[in-house]
């Protein structure tokens, strides 16, 4: 396949962003697992954002005046009651997105450290002093003011947290957009900024649709910089949007991560399921193209069947259960529409309805170019796709327009070096499937993304980088 021009979107599906929201005042959260309704949230329209980007506007300069080290100290205390609320946060990202108790731990988890790094971080944005003859030359880390943070569904809790908090820590004020259906565990962080003691208006979340609320946001004159997570389809546009007013964006998008399998490795790690199955497979780093050399694929697919019959997929409260359902109807729809009944796939099971249930699935009949293994699926579908050589992994590996993510499986030093160099994507890793550090950089390549987050630059990517000559040879006379 040659690489399209654009990144393909999900075939024959309707454009989620195109119809009108059902109620364009509220929005309804349900239980992904049960169907039924956990709250309703009134959705903001344009004025509320507009009246929220004023307030976090007046309050931004004092909090950017306070010396580091009392920002970093109220930061700290943020962490300290996130922390105090760790199985509150988690029970909520559980009952709004279905996601396993276990992960849910993990994210509110992530959230409070991801503070904690980012106040340090606050006492370590440095700027640097260049000789220049006749004065002094002083570069600083200015923040930039109001940043706008767009947050999708799939881990509303720590991407709200790592668009938002190195923002804060770097002296802005943070105006947060979480998605439809997910806006609770936000809601319940920026409540808890102010139990924390930050300054009110600093950090506001408004949950509200991404065609008003949304754009709005990043349309506004008073954002200064927009971070958004989501698909491609939707992150073209907020650029394109950020365009008119040469807004700084930073922009994590879709993927379709290869997990590439030589013949050497050790093919039970590398064949860990949860490597596309986790969060159901929502999960923008999934290794769906399972590329297997091809003098292991018959093993390679005895192992991955064995696997997916073992998975315990259900009630994502229950600590037991390895997989929960997907976040929505729509979603559902959308996942089936990739795997045709009479598809030859390896299947492990889900429980029926009410819920939003897909079994774990492996594509085994499907081609490298077909839509199965060329689009993001986004639910628990991986594809299996053999390789002969080194030089067919690496082409099969970068035969996409995404780059987010990828594994590369091997006993060879030289290879595994060679391959993960030669893999257009901006996280990889070598026999292991772990992607996400918040002290290690994340960030698509190609159409999966535009700059990166997390890591001891995530605080820099929210500030201008302001140039200042001081003469030393006294005023011209
Ligand atoms: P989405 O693009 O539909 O929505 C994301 C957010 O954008 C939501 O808050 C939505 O309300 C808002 N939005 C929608 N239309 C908008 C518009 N016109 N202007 C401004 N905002 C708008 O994405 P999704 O379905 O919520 O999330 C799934 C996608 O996110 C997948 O493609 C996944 O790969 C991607 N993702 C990427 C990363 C990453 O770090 N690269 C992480 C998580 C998810």
């Amino acid at each position: 396949m040659s690489e399209p021009s654009e990144a393909p979107e999900p075939s024959g599906l309707p454009d989620p962003s195109a119809s009108a929201p059902s109620d364009p005042h509220e929005l309804t959260v349900l239980d992904p697992a049960t169907e039924k309704v956990v709250a309703t949230v009134p959705a903001a329209g344009a004025a509320d954002v507009d009246a929220a980007v004023a307030r976090a506007a007046r309050v931004q300069p004092a909090w950017a005046a306070l010396a580091p080290a009392d920002r970093a100290r109220l930061l700290r205390r943020y962490a300290d009651v996130v922390d105090a609320h760790l199985d509150e946060l988690a029970g909520l990202e559980v009952r709004e997105a279905g996601h396993t108790i276990g992960n849910a731990r993990w994210e509110a988890g992530n959230a409070r450290d991801l503070l904690l790094y980012a106040a340090g971080g606050a006492e370590r944005l440095l700027g640097r002093q260049i000789p220049v003859p006749g004065g002094w030359d002083v570069t600083f880390h200015e923040p930039l003011g109001v940043v706008g943070v767009i947050a999708p569904w799939n881990f509303p809790m720590p991407i709200a947290a790592w668009g938002s908090f190195p923002a804060l820590a770097a002296g802005n004020a943070v105006v947060l957009k979480p998605a439809e259906t997910t806006p609770l565990t936000a809601l319940r962080l920026a409540e808890l900024a102010l139990e924390a003691g930050l300054p009110e208006h600093l950090f506001q979340v408004l949950p509200g649709h991404g065609r008003t609320a949304g754009r709005a946001l990043t349309d506004h004159p008073g954002v200064a910089k927009i971070v958004f997570t989501g698909s491609t389809r939707t992150g073209r546009e907020v650029m394109e949007r950020c365009a008119r007013l040469v807004k700084p964006v930073t922009l994590e998008l879709g993927g379709k991560s290869p997990n590439v399998v030589f013949a050497d490795a050790d093919l039970q790690a590398a064949l860990d399921p949860f490597s596309f199955l986790d969060n159901a497979g929502q999960d923008c780093c999934a290794r769906t193209r399972v590329l297997v050399q091809e003098t292991v694929y018959e093993e390679a697919r005895d192992i991955l069947a064995e696997a997916l019959a073992a998975v315990v997929v259900g009630d994502p409260a229950d600590a037991r259960t390895q997989m929960g359902p997907l976040i929505s109807r729509q979603q559902l729809d959308r996942v089936r529409s990739y795997v045709p009944e009479d598809a030859p796939a390896l299947r492990g099971s889900a429980p029926g309805g009410p819920g939003f249930w897909f079994p774990p699935t492996v594509l085994t009949g499907e081609r490298h170019d077909g839509r199965a293994a060329v689009e993001e699926i986004f639910g628990p579908v991986a594809v299996l796709l053999p390789f002969t050589d080194e030089a067919d992994a690496v082409r099969l590996a970068n035969d996409t327009p995404y780059g987010l993510s990828g594994s590369v499986w091997t006993r060879d030093v030289g290879r595994a070096l060679r391959v993960s160099q030669a893999v257009r994507a901006g996280n990889l890793s070598v026999n292991s499937h772990s992607s996400v550090r918040y002290w290690t950089p994340f960030g698509g390549f190609k159409q999966s993304g535009l700059g990166s987050e997390l890591g001891p630059d995530a605080l820099t990517a929210f500030t201008g980088t302001k140039n200042v000559f001081i003469s030393t040879e006294g005023p011209a006379q």
